[in-house]
């Protein structure tokens, strides 16, 4: 597909929500193009095994799920491109300018915001420095930990799901939560209790230390009064509740034309098939704008 010429949509984010809008707007013979900046596939790629998506009994693993997502957006000629969109601009003609951190920007008469959610900051000393030496902001490093010692700070489902599997390979798997209590559903938490996972409750990160790689993380008491807590470890998940970044736009409401779907507007509800349907609604309502235009 040529990409100077003006496009029916350009969808960005190439996670479940971003390849199942792409694919249906394609199929509906609308000219599309998909940017992604980082791995097709999106969040869900990185998943050991899905267990909840509906029609694998057995469960599928995040990668070849998404691998048939992408074969099935490419039989219905769905263009994808690798690129990070930087910035979004809507003409008074009702053009959409969407420009990438490289390359030539592109036109687009509808603009489909699929961009996910990433995991917040915990915002310590050391964290930034760390960050990927280590330190990570996201969860598919876990086969890099086999028989190290590791962390994960966080209480919700992720934190959990992530803590027990790793624990199958890591020599040493602790699970900081400044409350006793956890966000997540029954199964995980049997999953966690007989995984060998420490917990350290009622903690908080307070600095992260290392030179050119992680080595240790300081805890102190959530509560404020209590000892400062070293421990020593070579991995770090912080995995403690999710943003979705902004929209690179300088609009005081989001403009027709422009719609958003998946992670970064579902609020609680962040499951493949959830991004899946709502990036197909995204698409319809996409269409539905486009035929009136
Ligand atoms: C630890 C963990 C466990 C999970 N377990 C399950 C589970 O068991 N079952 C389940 O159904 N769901 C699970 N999920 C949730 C699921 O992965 C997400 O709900 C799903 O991936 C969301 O899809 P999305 O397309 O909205 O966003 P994402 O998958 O996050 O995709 C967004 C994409 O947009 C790209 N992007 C962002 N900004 C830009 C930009 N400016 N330019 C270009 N590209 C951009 C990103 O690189 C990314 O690839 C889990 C999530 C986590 C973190």
């Amino acid at each position: 597909m040529k990409t100077d010429t003006l496009l029916d949509a350009v969808v960005v984010g190439g996670g479940p929500a971003g390849l199942a809008a792409g694919t249906h707007l394609s199929r509906a013979g609308r000219s599309a193009l998909l940017l992604e900046r980082g791995s097709l596939g999106g969040q869900a790629r990185g998943l050991e095994r899905i267990e909840n998506y509906p029609g694998f009994p057995g469960g599928i693993s995040g990668a070849r799920l998404m691998e048939l997502w992408l074969r099935q957006a490419e039989r219905w000629g769905l263009a994808v491109r690798a690129g990070e969109v930087v910035s979004l601009a809507r003409g008074a003609d009702g053009v959409f300018t969407v420009r990438l951190k490289k390359g030539r920007a592109v036109r687009s008469r509808s603009v489909l915001w699929c961009a996910g959610a990433g995991f917040l900051k915990l915002g310590v000393p050391g964290e930034r420095r760390l960050l990927g030496k280590g330190v990570w902001n996201t969860y598919d490093e876990a086969p890099s930990c086999a028989g190290k010692s590791v962390a994960v700070i966080g209480s919700g489902e992720a934190a959990v799901q992530q803590a027990a599997i790793l624990a199958r390979k890591a020599k040493t798997v602790y699970l900081i939560t400044r409350t006793p209590a956890l966000k997540a559903h029954n199964l995980l938490l049997e999953r966690l209790a007989g995984s060998g996972v420490v917990r350290l409750p009622g903690f908080r990160v307070s600095k992260i230390v290392g030179g050119k790689k992680l080595e240790a993380v300081e805890l102190k008491p959530a509560a404020g009064r209590g000892q400062t807590k070293k421990i020593k470890t070579d991995a770090l998940f912080t995995l403690i509740g999710k943003e979705p970044p902004g929209v690179p736009a300088a609009w005081l409401s989001k403009p027709a034309g422009f719609f958003e779907a998946g992670d970064c507007c579902s609020g609680r509800f962040r499951q493949v098939a959830v991004a899946g349907g709502d990036g197909i609604r995204a698409a319809m309502r996409c269409m539905i704008y486009l035929e009136d235009l």
